[in-house]
């Protein structure tokens, strides 16, 4: 039998850039239509031009996307022709290949914040959908407010969408702008609109305040629903949009939908999804959820040791789908409950060869207890773990010694007369039987040490050149009479390959040499660095 085609429509670059704390660059939402292009989603809704200089700088621009690069904005204002709306015409102008209309769906609005009548509301969505399909424009109108409206008032609610529709409108997108609608109510209320509008003309856009915006969004398409809104991540204002990161694989690998629907995204793409999603996180310069379905670092980890036998006999065991399906790895935890078989899970999935009666397996796990104990966490630094277990069995080399360091910090005036801090290390390093002097100044003492030791490793720099800082984490763990502290980085390499290591101490400088000492070991040995 034939699938039924779901459409998906992104607005991470529009509802997203509401998000508390998120402002894209015009190269930034460039990045990220280029992601969501490479995907395969649909539409991707690039902003509001007219509104500030980057979306109108955006939407003069020519692209070169399979997508359809979609300009949002409002419908005439009431009272005015939509020839006679300036800002109509800005958006009649974008170089976009489609249109989407916030339309008011809720009569209450319509009163008190337009302050006009419910019949010259209709006539402004139809005039302005007139208007953007003579420019030859895809359109779209999305119904604001449109359960609350319905709720309220179903009648009026119904002839906002249908005077969209019956004026040629591609999708009438039906809103839960509060975010506060429960997905039994979507499904009522979109199966009571796909009997006026057909439901592949019907779109759901959820947002998350309820946190079931993904399934409110699954909820409209078992009700007809065929076209689905939603943001990377989630992002949005207040809790979110529908996560479409959420929402892609469980249409692509649960058999209710996959069986009955194609969406744009092929199995290939699916396999780029983790990657996408922490690209967007970088970009926005924050820490990745590790908890996030699908994607997060830990969706597949597993801690306890009977777990862990199990899942290395028969993976399908303990995991609802394959992670390799989303660009995911399977992950066994090592912690304070690890046994035996979990380190040699682990062992066997960083590549290391190890036979479970080597006496060495013993010793490592004995020493991650005791690390354990005093504040490391080897569950949150994959890499620390895997330079652990590789020094435990003999197999990193020893590249280089760093003999001496020194860190300052200092303030004083600077030459505007401004009272500033400066930091500035100092690192004896000896490669081979050469000894080098490094020295950097940073914006803090550990990017100070960072800058030093990184300059000048020999004949290592080359390994390393493409290493980057990605995030500094630090805790003050208070075990025992002093306050300990843990430090975690994450690093990044010129493959766009992610680790995580840590450091721990009652300094945080030392705390922090640890792990950077690590990262860049770690660097070396994936790089084959010669001994
Ligand atoms: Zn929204």
């Amino acid at each position: 039998m034939a699938r039924e085609r779901l459409y998906l429509f992104d607005t991470t670059l529009r509802d997203g850039a509401q998000t508390n704390g998120v402002d894209f660059t015009l190269a930034d939402k460039l990045a990220i239509a280029g992601m969501l292009d490479g995907l395969g989603i649909d539409y991707v809704e690039g902003g509001y031009p007219g509104a500030n200089p980057t979306d109108t700088e955006l939407f003069g621009q020519d692209r070169k996307f399979d997508t359809i690069f979609t300009a949002f904005g409002m419908t005439r204002r009431p009272g005015r022709s939509a020839s006679n709306d300036p800002g109509l015409a800005l958006l009649l102008d974008a170089k976009a290949d489609a249109i989407c209309f916030v339309a008011k769906a809720w009569d209450y609005h319509v009163r008190v914040a337009l302050q006009t009548t419910e019949e010259e509301n209709l006539a402004s969505i139809r005039d302005s959908v007139r208007a953007a399909k003579g420019k030859g424009r895809e359109v779209l109108v999305d119904c604001e407010h449109f359960f609350d409206g319905y709720k309220a008032n179903p009648k009026y609610a119904l002839a906002c969408a249908k005077a969209a529709y019956d004026e040629g409108a591609r999708w009438v997108v039906l809103c839960d702008t509060n975010g506060g609608t429960l997905p039994h109510e979507i499904e009522t209320i979109v199966a009571d609109v796909c009997k006026v509008i057909p439901g592949d003309h019907v779109g759901i856009h959820a947002h998350n305040d309820t946190e079931q915006a993904v399934a409110n969004s699954l909820a409209a398409v078992r009700a007809g629903a065929r076209q689905i809104q939603g943001t990377l991540n989630g992002l949005g204002e207040r809790c979110g949009n529908a996560n479409l990161v959420s929402i892609i694989p469980t249409l692509k690998l649960k058999p209710e939908f996959s069986e009955t629907f194609d969406i744009g995204v092929s199995d290939v793409a699916l396999k780029k999804l983790a990657q996408v999603s922490h690209a967007l996180d970088e970009r926005l310069n924050r820490g990745s959820n590790r908890h996030a379905p699908y994607v997060g670092e830990s969706a597949f980890a597993t801690k306890a040791g009977i777990h862990a036998s199990a899942i290395a006999k028969d993976p399908a065991t303990y995991e609802h789908v394959l992670p390799e399906t989303v660009g995911n790895k399977r992950k066994v935890l090592v912690s304070e409950q690890a046994g035996k078989s979990n380190i040699l899970a682990e062992l066997e999935r960083i590549g290391i060869k190890a036979d479970k009666d080597d006496p060495r397996i013993g010793r490592l796990l004995e020493i991650v207890k005791e690390r354990e104990t005093i504040g490391y966490a080897y569950e949150a630094a994959d890499a620390s773990f895997e330079m652990l277990a590789r020094r435990t069995l003999g197999t990193v080399p020893n590249y280089f010694d760093v003999t001496q360091f020194d860190v300052n910090v200092e303030q004083r005036n600077n030459a505007k007369g401004e009272r500033v801090t400066v930091s500035m290390a100092v690192v004896k390093v000896r490669v081979g039987d050469d000894n080098m002097i490094s020295a950097a100044e940073g914006n803090g003492p550990v990017n100070a040490l960072d800058r030093a030791l990184r300059k000048d490793l020999g004949k290592y720099q080359k390994y390393i050149d493409g290493l980057k800082l990605t995030d500094y984490r630090v805790r003050i763990l208070n075990g025992g009479t002093e306050a300990v502290t843990r430090v975690l980085i994450e690093s990044e390499d010129e493959n766009g390959d992610h680790w995580t290591t840590i450091g721990v101490s009652p300094n945080i400088i030392d705390a922090s040499f640890q792990a950077l000492m690590d990262s860049i070991i770690y660097k070396l040995v994936k790089s084959g660095a010669p001994a």
